[in-house]
């Protein structure tokens, strides 16, 4: 009837296609055999019945049942696979030859064969189906073996094969009570029912909800005729995919193995084939490929996956098996990628007209890019080795060594990401690989956690380094050849060659393959947000131009003056007493800047450059209480009691929320007149037709709308005093950066004197929270383990709190001036899912570190779609 066809739907064209009644298995299984595959006939049993059938036991089956078994071949052998609505939520495992019988199976593929597949059935059912224990079989298996002086069950003759199959017979027996049963159709409803209830127990349920699964339902099963990878001719089971996992590029790659079945090649029983003959060299793999044993089923390999890949309109993995020299397809699925490989996949089928340009910017996860983006070591550079490891995450990064995760979010935190040096990571560790430049561990493999995560993250990582040795007590780390290094030491990790080295060592940056280039191009067709670089140097602003950043959101001007001949006039400035004092230092200065500011206008040609004016509280820039300040008090004309008790004045309870930002500028206002007085005359001196930038001066941790108009006034008057000094006519904005809670209520003002809002999130997020950033690393780990934070709102916006005062201050700005510009240049202008709200909210622009340019490009893309 028409009813029990949808219950046991046939596979094929108008069979289980739906996957989410067939599972997706089946539905994969029914396309290929549309496409006019070589696919066994079979049927899939619809999810509501495997549900029935683990409340109500086989009653639930219902005729229909019998009528699907009865249209596939008799006497057949058969395999029940599960077929979960999606992959990940994991599912009973299949088993394979039901009904299979030494007496059937005999005259087809011989005595040795016949029996081999006997006993697997006999010891899959006894475990997956009866629950026996494994490892009784195991035990067994290996008694026969060494009693017969044999290495591996292929060595045994039929009569061997024969006293094993009665011992685990016995064996089924003992274990689970019954005898094995003995007709086909016993064994498959048997079968059914234990995988339906495995797939009801707690914890199945709790694995799939913790994948993201369904609690109830959802396991669709799929009955199907057996291909043999088993007996005559060239028969075996294996799985190929046709992309490279690694670079996407069109070539087949795989494992199978002759004389095998289901997942076989997979397990590591025996040492597999490969497929391909250009994956050849790999290590421990002697054996000639498939493509070099068979070449004609490679080629006819390779013109399923062709079609697979049109019809899926995705790369695709096909699970095979080959029956006497016939190619059987048991499977389809996405075959597993880098991200490197996900971007040529994308792009090459969007090229061929499979899929959509768009579609193709949608598949590409943006974070992912970043394992792309990472500079190398200058390969003309000396290299300091100090140790050797394996290459686990590609990339190259330097930074001071640190031992503990928490050390490594307080080095962050302060703005100089460091590498983190552990004998091996742990789960409790990723939030501080999430903040380290770069991971190395003592000991593990490609595989280990460190490994795993670190290329997750897409930070550079050198795992297994056995020739260190760390000492945590002591905070050193011993090289192999006895140099000591100390917790704060610069190291460099070369992730790539799998390699640390002593010091920063100097890098180059990666260049962007035609693929990702073509993609990134798409991108900035569909999205509107335009993307800005954090910036402060001409050097930065290079890296930002090379990924393609459409202007500078923000340059912190005071990383202008921490680089040596600066720091000097700096301190003379900040601890002059009295205003001409300041303003002699402060005309030191001004060239210096001037110089800074023409570096970064060459850079950008005609692209916009915020330019933030002096931020930090000023006792950052003052000499630690352990440095040396006679020199300082030389310069300074100052005694060195004096010296220290001007220090000591300087120091604040509560740096961060003192004087600090406008507050400096509102107080020492001949501060912001030099920087302005630089950014004016900088324009007059690049001149060439015409200004080569359009600056955006904006003004810091406002909280009242009389600091900003104050200060506008003030660069009002020096932008006319330059024009008339130069003769040349400016233009440009200003505008404020929203960092604290109230500049954001009180927007509506503000919108009223300025050009541009600017939103800082890195403060508004300190302040909105009440959190330091610069001390949350210690604790934000436990926060988010525990759950009590979803998130760090540092890396990801809080949507619902931060995010609900930039809408406020959005809608009242916009009372104000419906048109005025919104940015955000905090460090979530990185974050996708940070884009995703600035992209719903309106906003013009985000900003971030030059490296995630490219992220942000493409996840503007995918945030209009
Ligand atoms: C911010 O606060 O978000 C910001 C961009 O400024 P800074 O990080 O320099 O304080
Ligand atoms: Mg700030």
């Amino acid at each position: 009837t028409e009813f029990s066809r949808e219950l046991y739907a046939p596979i094929g064209p108008g069979g289980a296609e739906d996957a989410a009644r067939y599972g997706r298995k089946a539905a994969n299984l029914s396309r290929l055999a549309g496409l006019g595959m070589p696919v066994k006939p079979g049927f899939a049993v619809a999810a509501d019945v495997v549900s029935a059938l683990a409340d109500r036991g086989a009653a639930a089956l219902g005729p229909g049942f019998e009528a699907a078994l009865a249209e596939l071949a008799p006497g057949a052998l058969l395999a029940l696979r599960a077929s979960p609505g999606r992959k990940e939520w994991g599912g009973p495992a299949t088993l394979l030859n039901l009904g299979a019988s030494v007496e059937g199976l005999e005259p087809r593929i011989g005595p040795c064969a016949a029996r081999d597949a006997t006993r697997r059935l006999i010891h899959a059912f006894a475990v997956h189906v009866g629950g026996a224990d494994p490892e009784a079989f195991e035990y067994a298996l290996h008694d026969l073996l060494k009693a017969h002086g044999a290495d591996s069950e292929h060595d045994l003759d039929a009569d061997q094969l024969d006293e094993l199959i009665e011992t685990f017979l016995d064996l089924h027996e003992e274990e689970t009570g019954d005898p094995f049963p003995a007709s086909p159709a016993a064994q498959l409803a048997a079968a059914m029912g234990a995988m339906a209830r495995t797939w009801a127990s707690t914890s199945a349920r709790l694995l799939r909800v913790s994948r993201g699964g369904p609690e109830q339902g959802g396991l669709a099963l799929i009955v199907q005729e057996m291909a043999l990878g088993l007996g005559a001719g060239l028969s075996g089971a294996g799985r190929a995919a046709f992309r490279s996992e690694r670079s996407g590029a069109p070539g087949i790659e795989g494992r199978m193995l002759f004389q095998a079945q289901g997942n076989d090649a997979l397990a590591g029983l025996r040492t597999p084939r490969l497929i391909g003959a250009a994956e050849r060299g790999e290590a421990g793999v002697r054996d000639p490929s498939l493509e070099e044993a068979a070449p004609e089923i490679a080629d006819r390999l390779r013109a399923l996956g062709a079609k697979a890949e049109r019809a899926f309109q995705d790369a695709m993995t096909l699970e095979f098996t080959l029956e006497d020299g016939e190619l059987f397809v048991l499977g389809a699925e996405p075959t597993r990628r880098s991200a490197r490989a996900s971007v040529r996949i994308s792009v090459d089928l969007a090229k061929t007209g499979a899929i959509s340009e768009e579609d193709a910017v949608l598949r590409v996860e943006p974070r992912t890019l970043s394992e792309l983006l990472h500079p190398t070591i200058d390969p003309r550079a000396t290299r300091d080795r100090i140790a050797r490891g394996l290459p686990a995450s590609p990339g190259a990064a330097s930074g001071p060594i640190v031992f503990s995760a928490e050390a490594a979010d307080a080095a962050a935190a302060r703005g100089v990401p460091a590498v983190l040096v552990r004998v091996e990571t742990s789960p409790e560790d990723i939030r501080g690989m999430h903040s380290a430049a770069a991971v190395l561990t003592v000991r593990g493999g490609m595989t280990s956690h460190a490994a795993v995560v670190a290329r997750g993250l897409g930070t550079p990582c050198v795992v297994g380094c056995s020739g260190l040795s760390l000492d945590l007590e002591a905070r050193e780390l011993t090289a192999p050849d006895g140099r000591v290094f100390r917790e704060g030491d610069q190291i460099t990790v070369d992730g790539a060659a799998g390699e640390a080295l002593a010091g920063a060592a100097p890098t180059v940056q990666p260049e962007f393959s035609g693929a990702l280039a073509e993609l990134m191009g798409w991108a900035d067709r569909l999205r509107r947000m335009r993307v800005r670089a954090n910036a402060d140097t001409a050097q930065d602003a290079r890296v930002a131009l090379g990924f393609a950043a459409d202007g500078i959101g923000l340059c912190r001007t005071e990383h202008m003056f921490f680089e040596k001949g600066r720091i000097t006039p700096m301190r003379r400035m900040i601890l002059a007493d009295r205003e001409a004092d300041r303003r002699a230092a402060l005309e030191v200065l001004l060239p210096m800047q001037r110089a800074d500011f023409i570096g970064l206008y060459r850079v950008m040609q005609g692209r916009p450059v915020t330019i933030r004016l002096l931020d930090p509280p000023l006792h950052e820039f003052l000499p630690h209480p352990d440095e040396e300040i006679d020199d300082l008090a030389e310069v300074t004309g100052l005694t060195l009691r004096q010296l220290r008790r001007r220090i000591a004045d300087m120091q604040e309870f509560n740096p961060m929320l003192g004087k600090r930002g406008c507050r400096l500028g509102i107080t020492m206002p001949e501060i912001y007149q030099m920087q302005a007085r630089a950014i004016f005359e900088a324009l007059a001196q690049s001149w060439t037709d015409g200004p080569l930038v359009r600056p955006e001066i904006m003004i810091p941790l406002v909280s009242a709308r009389r600091e900003a108009s104050l200060i506008r006034r003030d660069i009002d008057q020096i932008a006319a005093s330059v024009a008339e000094e130069t003769g040349k006519g400016f233009s440009y904005k200003i505008g404020v950066m929203v960092e604290t809670p109230r500049a954001a209520l009180r927007a509506g003002d503000l919108a009223g004197d300025m050009d541009f809002l600017s939103f800082g999130t890195n403060d508004l997020t300190q302040m909105t929270y009440g959190l330091s950033r610069d001390d949350a690393g210690r604790f934000m780990r436990d926060y988010v383990n525990s759950g009590v934070f979803a998130e760090d709102p540092f890396h990801s916006l809080d949507i619902e709190g931060v995010g609900e005062l930039m809408m406020i201050a959005r809608d009242r700005a916009r009372e104000t001036r419906i048109d005025i510009p919104l940015g955000l240049c905090g460090e979530h202008g990185g974050d996708p899912a940070s884009i995703r709200f600035c992209e719903a909210a309106g906003f013009d622009y985000v900003s971030c570190s030059p490296f995630r340019v490219p992220i942000a490009r493409l996840a503007c893309a995918q945030a209009t779609v």
